[in-house]
């Protein structure tokens, strides 16, 4: 069994896309993120002050929009329109979840394509699904670079994946399937999970419940991920997979701290880079 080491993974994007951004910046470019982050979750602000950190580590520009919980759709929209204006902004992420009274779908479509670095807006999802050069939402394009480093092959494989959001289970399934895969996506009303899960020489848990993949739903050998972030009764960071049983049998497992998280955040790194060279036609 052969743990995936996430961290250590990131850490190497995070040293290539440094080269690269200090090239562009050799060349007058400077990256830079806006995140907009609504309301006080204190979750959200976490993952906001890691994506600050990493780009402060890659050498891309931050700047937060911190706005009140009570914002209106209307105001929501006028900030994201702000910042697809602005020339010195190359990429925008809109931190979810956001309160409920907002309209998170329209606020991704609204999101300049080109800005859209998180790829949450329909056409960059489209463009996924038909195949072509795109942003890759971060969570499954993640995933797809550590089967790459730890050369698992996805050609083939039997690829199951317990979840079906929009901002990790469909793209994820995209993935695989662009890399010839054969993927089957599991869901709350999927009948006789354990048999299908039991198939699997990858298997993707992202369903956000901890130790819910249990040994008895891998087959021996597989290739397992998690993508689970949650809190146990202890407050300590726990995934989707009983990890210390299910280790046992695997051939290759995610931590959770440590695996899919760090690749998330790297692979954000990546696209905001892929979106300053693109903007400034720089191959
Ligand atoms: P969602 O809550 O949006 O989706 C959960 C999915 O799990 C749904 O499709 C749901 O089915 C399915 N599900 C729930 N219960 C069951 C069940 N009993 N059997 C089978 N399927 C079930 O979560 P997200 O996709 O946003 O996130 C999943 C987890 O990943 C969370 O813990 C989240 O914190 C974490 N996460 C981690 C990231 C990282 O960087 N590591 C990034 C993003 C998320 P249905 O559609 O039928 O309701």
């Amino acid at each position: 069994m052969e743990i995936i080491n996430g961290k250590e993974l990131a850490k190497k994007v995070r040293g290539n896309l440094k080269l690269e951004a200090d090239k562009l910046k050799e060349n007058g470019v400077n990256p830079k993120l806006a995140v907009i982050l609504v309301g006080n979750d204190p979750a959200s602000k976490v993952y906001v002050r890691n994506k600050n950190k990493a780009c402060d580590e890659v050498g891309i520009e931050f700047e937060e929009f911190l706005m009140d919980e009570n914002i209106t759709n209307k105001e929501l929209i006028e900030l994201i329109d702000e910042l697809n204006e602005r020339d010195d902004i190359n990429g925008i992420l809109l931190q979810s979840p956001i309160p409920k009274h907002l309209n998170i779908d329209k606020a991704f479509e609204r999101i300049n394509w080109a800005k859209d670095v998180d790829g949450f807006n329909p056409i960059n999802v489209g463009k996924l699904v038909l195949g072509k050069d795109t942003f890759i939402s971060c969570t499954p394009f993640g995933i797809m670079k550590m089967l790459e480093e730890y050369k698992i092959k996805t050609e083939g494989a039997n690829a199951v994946i317990i979840g079906r959001s929009n901002i990790v289970g469909k793209p994820m399934m995209q993935c695989l399937l662009n890399s010839n895969a054969t993927v089957t996506v599991c869901h709350s009303k999927t009948k006789n999970l354990e048999e299908i899960t039991k198939t699997a020489d990858i298997l993707v848990a992202a369903i956000g419940k901890p130790k819910f993949v249990t040994e008895n739903m891998v087959k021996d050998g597989a290739v397992v991920i998690d993508v689970g972030i949650n809190r146990n009764e202890e407050g300590k960071l726990v995934g989707d997979v009983d990890y210390e049983n299910v280790k046992e049998k695997v051939s290759y497992i995610t931590p959770v701290p440590g695996g899919v998280g760090p690749m998330t955040i790297a692979m954000l790194m990546n696209n905001v880079i892929k979106a300053t060279k693109e903007q400034n036609n720089i191959k």
